[in-house]
């Protein structure tokens, strides 16, 4: 498809990296123009503000529509971490990695483009309790660990988790959890995410799942560039945007959740009065050695049935 000598300059102006063609299709091509070159994505974040002026990215994207392409990803064989048979204890099939490519396709076009995309987790509740909610998504990992002390050991909700009550999950087989959403620099604030999150509702994969989870960071990728204070202001936009696209924080965790129906009394709370985090992953209720020693207990009794 390209016809591009073997080498170009990065279109950072600061940077001056030649960059072999080869690389032209990992993302560092400009999504909004299929012009602008750069050797990684950083060049691209610094070059934006005067790119912008030339970038020939759509000023409305209303003028064609938003598709999303999901793909579930095939498990890794377990690796063992603890040491035990995850096979035969590990239920691998009641976590599942669903990849989500977001596309714009112009009206009157055949071709869409591809400008960013989704990463989301979804956990089978009725076959984690054969290990126990908390210990099936402990193993996935520290995030997912983080959420599941949100939950009882039977899946549901804690009781007082602010605007989200254990009975809006009762008819609910999956909890979703978005781990990653990424939309190119181009074609930011127009509106994009929220129209995203709308979608993924609609998909298939999610099995009419009314709530979507989140813990809205920034990438830590760019961290060694950064001082702490701009890497936390980051975070702070991102949080602001699940806000705007009005996810409402779970209880005083790092967690947010949005309610498909609007009718939710997540959907009532205004964005300045949504609960602050509070430096602790559990529900104020319980303190960390509470809820460790009940996992003790319940993962005791079912490892130990005699
Ligand atoms: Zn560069
Ligand atoms: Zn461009």
């Amino acid at each position: 498809m390209e016809s591009e000598s073997p080498q170009s300059q990065c279109d950072n102006a600061s940077c001056g990296n030649q960059v072999p063609s080869s690389i032209w299709s990992s993302g560092v091509l400009c999504s909004g123009c299929s012009g602008a070159r750069y050797c990684a994505a950083p060049c691209q974040e610094v070059s934006w503000a005067s790119h912008k002026a030339i970038c020939t990215v759509p000023k409305s994207v209303k003028l064609g529509e938003i598709r999303l392409h999901c793909k579930i990803e095939e498990e890794d064989e377990d690796e063992d971490e603890d040491g035990y048979d995850s096979d035969e204890d590990m239920d691998s099939t009641c976590i599942k990695n669903i990849s989500v490519d977001i596309e714009y396709k112009p009206f009157g076009s055949n071709t869409a483009v591809k400008i960013g995309y989704a990463r989301l987790v979804l956990v089978d509740i009725e076959k984690t309790r054969s290990v126990g909610f908390f210990f099936r998504l402990d193993d996935e990992s520290d995030e997912l660990s983080n959420f599941a002390v949100l939950f009882d050991d039977e899946g549901p909700l804690r009781p007082n988790s602010g605007c989200w009550q254990p009975e809006d999950f009762d008819e609910q087989d999956y909890l979703v959890v978005l781990t990653e959403l990424v939309v190119d620099i181009p074609w930011r604030e127009q509106g994009i995410g929220r129209s995203v999150f709308q979608k993924l509702f609609k998909l298939e994969q999610l099995h009419g799942s009314r709530f979507i989870f989140a813990w809205p960071t920034a990438w830590a990728s760019s961290i060694q560039k950064e001082s702490t204070a701009a890497y936390s202001a980051k975070c702070d936009r991102v949080v602001k945007f699940f806000q705007k696209s009005a996810f409402r924080r779970v209880v005083n965790s790092r967690f947010f959740c949005l309610a498909n129906d609007i009718r939710h009394a997540s959907h009532s709370i205004p964005l300045d009065q949504d609960a602050p985090y509070h430096d602790s992953e559990l529900p104020p209720t319980i303190t960390l050695e509470e809820a460790q020693r009940y996992m003790d207990e319940r993962y005791m009794a079912q490892r130990m049935p005699f």
